[in-house]
């Protein structure tokens, strides 16, 4: 017997290890490894869902088309440039696939998002990593690893997991330094989360260059995880090739239906921000307070460091937050090997999580 082989490089590919869900022994663990929005999905989502149970027959619409023109009412964005996916996830994948191959280069920063790598590596090209400062992306580091065979470069803005941002004139003079025929794509997953008057989700950039497209997801704030969904804002010839590489129905008729009935339950995504904005300044300042490092985030997340704690570590950590029936995400795969990310949850679960870190810190010392 023969195994067939697939592609060079595919069999080097780390696959995707994303948060842990289950917990062995625990009916309803605190899950907080994987962003989900804290406050669940709207209601009105939830309606939409539902309603089609008795349609599963039919094909979804291929071209998205309400879903597009509630996207393009709420942002104030012509639905003509813009495109979806099955999460943004796939986005990431399709603009690889279209736009880089063998000998070709994708540039990231150091601590950017794992899929980058993964989707440059499934596609034959080259992941390229720029290193950091303070564990946020660099400009200059960016542009100094920029060649003339970089066709993508992906930032993440916010950043996962690092929950770091770069302000809107930053981006734009990442725009503006780098080779023209390197498309930028600013992955703003959680862009929802983010009230600095400095900072913009990236639509002003699109509008303003021939090279730039935005990427976003239901997955985080709109808590739609399990639906698949997302979306691309970008120049009418990008938008026109993802429409070329992607499945003709490549989101489904669900996703689709909720994603118009969680649009247009702005109230619901008004109360996840607040309740995110409440509940990550307080548990920042109680990480701070037992003596961890924390990163500030402007996400729906918080990175924090052990390093600081002798006898303590992040894996320990870890380990015991699990005991207590409480799933975080482990960042050695990020190159952040001490730290852990930690979602923001429901009131409960914040203070379940600062409660273990106590007693772990007590029994570590
Ligand atoms: C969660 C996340 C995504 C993926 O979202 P999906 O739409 O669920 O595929 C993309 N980018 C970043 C930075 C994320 O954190």
């Amino acid at each position: 017997m023969t195994t067939p082989a697939p592609r060079p490089g595919i069999l080097d590919i780390a696959p995707y290890v994303g948060g842990e869900a289950v917990l062995p022994g625990v009916a309803e663990p605190a899950r907080l490894a994987s962003n989900e929005g804290a406050l669940g999905a709207s209601p009105r989502a939830v309606a939409a869902y539902q309603a089609l149970a008795d349609r599963l027959h039919r094909y979804p619409d291929g071209g998205a088309e309400a879903l597009r023109a509630a996207l393009g009412r709420r942002h104030g964005l012509d639905p003509a440039r813009i495109t979806v996916g099955a999460g943004s996830d796939e986005l990431i994948a399709l603009l690889v696939r279209a736009y880089a191959g063998p000998g070709d280069e994708v540039l990231h920063s150091r601590h950017g998002f794992l899929m980058y790598a993964i989707a440059a590596t499934t596609a034959g090209a080259r992941p390229v990593a720029a290193p950091e400062r303070n564990l946020t992306a660099d400009v200059d580091a960016l542009v100094a690893h920029a060649t003339e065979r970089t066709k993508l470069v992906f930032l993440a803005n916010p950043n996962n997991p690092t929950g770091t941002y770069l302000v809107r004139d930053e981006v734009r003079r990442l725009r503006r330094d780098l080779p023209g025929q390197a498309l930028l794509v600013i992955d703003a997953a959680y862009a929802e989360f983010v009230a600095r008057n400095d900072y913009s989700a990236g639509d002003d950039l699109v509008d303003e260059t021939d090279n730039v497209v935005m990427i976003r997801t239901f997955s985080k704030i709109y808590g739609l995880a399990a639906l698949r969904l997302g979306w691309a804002y970008g120049p009418p010839p990008v938008i026109d090739v993802l429409n070329r590489v992607r499945g003709p129905f490549n989101v489904g008729a669900a996703a689709q239906a909720a994603g118009i009935a969680a649009l247009e339950d702005q109230a619901h995504v008004d109360a996840a921000r607040s309740h995110n904005d409440i509940w990550r300044a307080w548990f920042t300042d109680q990480v701070k307070t037992l003596g961890l490092g924390v990163q500030p985030s402007v996400g729906n997340f918080v990175l924090v460091s052990f390093a600081a704690r002798a006898g303590a570590n992040a894996d320990a950590a870890e380990r015991f937050l699990k005991s207590r029936g409480i799933l975080v995400r482990k960042m050695g795969s990020y190159g952040l090997p001490d730290t852990l990310r930690i979602s923001i949850g429901l009131e409960a679960e914040m203070h379940a999580v600062v409660a273990a870190l106590t007693a772990f810190l007590e029994q570590a010392a």
